[in-house]
C-alpha cells in the first residue's frame, strides 16, 4: 500500500504569530500542524499493518523543512517538500493542485498511490478545506473528519461524532482522508529515530518537476484576496458580573438599553 501523508508547517501557537502585508509571517518559529502528527500516525500504523511505504509531503516555504522531518522521525520513509516562489500566498485552490500534481507524480514512478492523509484543520488558515479539495481535484472520494480510522481490504471505514450522532462512513481506495485528534497518540521518536531521519534526504520539488508545473506558474496563485488583516482588538477587561437575586433579568435588560442593544424602557419592568 502506497500512503502519501499531507503536513503542514504553521507558526507555532505559543509564538507572537504576525501578518505582514496581508500574509502571515513565516519561518520564525513554526512547527508541524499538530492534528498532522496524527495523521502521520495513522499512516504509520497502517503501514505496520499492512505493509507499504509512508511518503511525506508539503507545499510552502524553504525554510518549512521541519514538518516533512518530523515525519521521517516518526517513521516515514520519504519526504517531498514542493517549494516555489510563484507559490507564495497560495490559497487552498491553489496549493490543493499542486499536491495533486505530487501525488500524480509519485504514482507516476510506479505503485499508484492508494491512500493520502491528511489532519481535519491546520492552525493558521483553518479552513479544513485543503483535504475535500484535493480529493476534487483528484477526482477521489473523501472521508472527512474521522475520530476512529479503519483499513480493510479494498478501502478505509471512518467514524465521526456529529451532534451525538456517530457517522460511520466507508470508501474504497484511492482516497482522501482526514484525522483529528481523537484518532490515536501519535508515537513520540526516540533519539534512534531522530537520528536516522537526519541521515535521510529531504527531495525539494519546484514548479518544473510537476506534470503540469507550467500551467500552475501562470495560473493565479489565489483567487480569494485578503483585503486586510491586523491583529484581533485587545479582549474588554472590563466585566459586568450580574448576581442573581431576583432582579437579573431587570438588571441584564437595563445594561443591553444602556449599551445600545435593546429598544425603549417600557419592557424593562415587564
Ligand atoms: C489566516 C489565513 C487565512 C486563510 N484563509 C483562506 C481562505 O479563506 N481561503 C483560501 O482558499 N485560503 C486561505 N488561506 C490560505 C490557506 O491557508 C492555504 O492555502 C493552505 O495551504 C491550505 O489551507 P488551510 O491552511 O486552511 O488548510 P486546512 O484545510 O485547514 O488543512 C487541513 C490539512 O490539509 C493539509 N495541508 C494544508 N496545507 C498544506 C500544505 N501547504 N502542504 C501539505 N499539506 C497541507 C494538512 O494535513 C492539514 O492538516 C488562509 C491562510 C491563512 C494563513
Amino acid at each position: 500500500m502506497r500512503i502519501v501523508v499531507c503536513v503542514k508547517y504553521v507558526p507555532d501557537v505559543q509564538s507572537h504569530r504576525r501578518i505582514e502585508s496581508g500574509t502571515v509571517v513565516r519561518g520564525e518559529e513554526d512547527s508541524i500542524n499538530d492534528v498532522d502528527e496524527n495523521a502521520i500516525e495513522a499512516a504509520i500504523s497502517a503501514k505496520e499493518n499492512h505493509g507499504g511505504e509512508v511518503i511525506a509531503l508539503s507545499m510552502g516555504p524553504a525554510g518549512a523543512q521541519g514538518s516533512v522531518r518530523r515525519a521521517l522521525q516518526m517513521g516515514a520513509d520519504r519526504a517531498i517538500m514542493v517549494t516555489d516562489d510563484a507559490l507564495a500566498g497560495s490559497d487552498v485552490i491553489k496549493t490543493a493542485r499542486v499536491l495533486a500534481q505530487a501525488i500524480e507524480k509519485i504514482s507516476s514512478e510506479g505503485e499508484a498511490v492508494d491512500l493520502v492523509l491528511c489532519g481535519v484543520a491546520s492552525l493558521d488558515g483553518m479552513t479544513s478545506m485543503l483535504p475535500t479539495a484535493l480529493a476534487t481535484v483528484l477526482e477521489w472520494p473523501c472521508l472527512g473528519g474521522a475520530s476512529t480510522f479503519g483499513i480493510e481490504e479494498d478501502g478505509v471505514t471512518v467514524s465521526k461524532f456529529n451532534d451525538g450522532f456517530q457517522d460511520i462512513l466507508s470508501a474504497p481506495f484511492p482516497l482522501v482522508a482526514s484525522v483529528n485528534d481523537e484518532v490515536n497518540q501519535p508515537r513520540y521518536p526516540g533519539f534512534k529515530q531522530m537520528m536516522a531521519a537526519k541521515k535521510k534526504q529531504i527531495e525539494t520539488w519546484d514548479l518544473a518537476n510537476l506534470p503540469q508545473g507550467q500551467q500552475l506558474a501562470d495560473g493565479d496563485c489565489a483567487f480569494t484576496q485578503v483585503l486586510e488583516a491586523h491583529e484581533r482588538p485587545p479582549r474588554q477587561s472590563e466585566h459586568n458580573i450580574i448576581t442573581d437575586s431576583g432582579e437579573a433579568g431587570k438588571v441584564l435588560a437595563q445594561f443591553l438599553k444602556d449599551n445600545g442593544f435593546a429598544a425603549g424602557q417600557e419592557h424593562i419592568n415587564e
